[in-house]
């Protein structure tokens, strides 16, 4: 069978790999996107039991890829963000105002991200969607890549993009290993209901256990993110509605009302990962093939989506200047981009996770003073608002 020649191919259509595409649309290329299964969404009270905090930063992307203007009225905008701990009595309060911001950024629904990226993808001449598709082997050659599909076709690439998730088959395949660090704890997920406006506030309370995120979505439902140490986790999800939801309002207190009703509930296993290389010639891995952090603060999916536009904006470039898209000097330029913030964002989370889960003599008092000194500090506020929002980073160039 004829080799068909593809200028990028990517494995994995979740957010990050349409994200990738969507980028790659107006540049010329053609590009092949490989996704193993349809996606199918677990609904809890009729809407997509997963959900993504995007932050401003990214929003910024998604609208230059022309993602956002599909999403629209189906994300609610997050204009204010309150911590707070169990144990004492420091909170802070962070407001877009105060950051000059209209938001902070939006909820949105994975499945309504995909469904906007789908659809871009769709409207491309370039882009060639495989779904259900996989690839059966991957050969790397000096000069492309040699993909055999499942369904016997066979593609040849100077650049092969892994965006299969966490446990990244093209990853396994290359021979590249992962630093990964389990928590043994789950994150619950469930939309709710409660009997207060949520005013487009998402909560975060530090739990002992860890923390349970509240946050706004349309309709003035509330999605949450309930992480808990394994035996705690399984404890939560073995009880009924009604049980769960007296849990639940325990846990998070009075600040929305009763909470009237809960959704369908699901559990993930939650673990910080970084793969050892993050490019190899031909071969680049963004998402969370690429590193995985706690969803303590909602950024893996745009941690994801920044590589995702790094990669572009680099093998938009080469093309520009007649250079190899596969090459290692090509590569290794998006990599030391996206290292650093990568890294960032990593330790935060795994010194928050350590701050708030610890009861060592001291800690707790050193966080509670940690949290009101931010919450009375104008600055550091906002520069950890800046940074945290993804608006202290520079947004891509055009890409074309
Ligand atoms: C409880 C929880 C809450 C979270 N909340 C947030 C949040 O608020 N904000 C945020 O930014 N992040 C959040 N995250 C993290 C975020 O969900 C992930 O970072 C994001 O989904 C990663 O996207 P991805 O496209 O890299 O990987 P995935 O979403 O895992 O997508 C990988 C895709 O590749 C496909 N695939 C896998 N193997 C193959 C193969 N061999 N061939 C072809 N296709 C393949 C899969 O079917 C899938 O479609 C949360 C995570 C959890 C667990």
């Amino acid at each position: 069978m004829k080799a068909q020649q593809a200028d990028v191919v990517i494995i994995g259509g979740g957010m990050v790999g349409l994200g990738l595409a969507c980028a790659l649309k107006d540049t010329g290329l053609s590009v092949v996107v490989i996704e193993r299964m349809e996606a199918t969404p677990r609904l809890s009270l009729g809407r997509d039991c997963r959900v993504s905090a995007i932050v401003a930063g990214t929003v910024e992307m998604l609208r230059g890829i022309g993602v956002w203007e599909y999403i629209g009225s189906r994300a609610q905008a997050i204009e204010g963000m309150r911590i707070f701990d169990d144990q004492r009595f420091g909170s802070v309060r962070f407001e877009a105002a105060e950051a000059d911001m209209q938001e902070l950024g939006f909820l949105v629904e994975n499945s309504v991200l995909s469904d906007a990226m789908t659809q871009v993808v769709h409207d491309s001449d370039s882009i060639e969607y495989c779904c259900p598709a996989s690839v059966d082997s991957v050969v790397w050659k000096a000069s492309h890549v040699e993909l055999t599909l499942a369904d016997g076709r066979l593609l040849h690439t100077p650049l092969v993009v892994g965006a299969d998730g966490g446990n990244s088959w093209l990853r396994l395949q290359a021979g590249i290993q992962v630093w990964s660090h389990r928590f043994m704890q789950r994150g619950i997920v469930a939309t709710v209901r409660p009997q207060f406006s949520h005013k487009g506030v998402a909560y975060q309370r530090f739990l002992p256990t860890g923390p349970l995120a509240m946050l706004p979505m349309t309709d003035n439902l509330c999605s949450i993110v309930w992480s808990a140490d394994d035996p705690e986790a399984d404890r939560l999800m073995a009880l009924d509605d009604a049980a769960f939801l007296n849990e639940l309002q325990l846990a998070f207190g009075p600040l929305l009302g009763t909470l009237q009703e809960v959704g369908e509930r699901a559990a993930f296993p939650l673990r910080s990962q970084l793969a050892k290389h993050m490019v190899r010639p031909r071969l680049a891995l963004i998402g969370d093939a690429a590193h995985q952090v706690h969803p303590l603060a909602g950024l893996g999916v745009n941690l994801g989506l920044r590589d995702a536009m790094a990669l572009a904006q680099e093998i938009s470039d080469a093309r520009r200047f007649r250079e190899d898209h596969g090459s290692m000097d090509v590569l290794s330029r998006m990599r030391g981009n996206r290292i650093p913030d990568v890294l960032a964002v990593m330790s935060a989370m795994e010194g928050f996770h350590h701050l708030f889960t610890s009861e060592m003599p001291g800690v707790p008092w050193l966080r509670d003073a940690g949290m009101r000194a931010v919450g009375n500090a104008g600055t550091i506020k906002q520069l950890l608002m800046r940074r945290a929002t993804g608006l202290s980073l520079p947004l891509p160039k055009q890409i074309s």
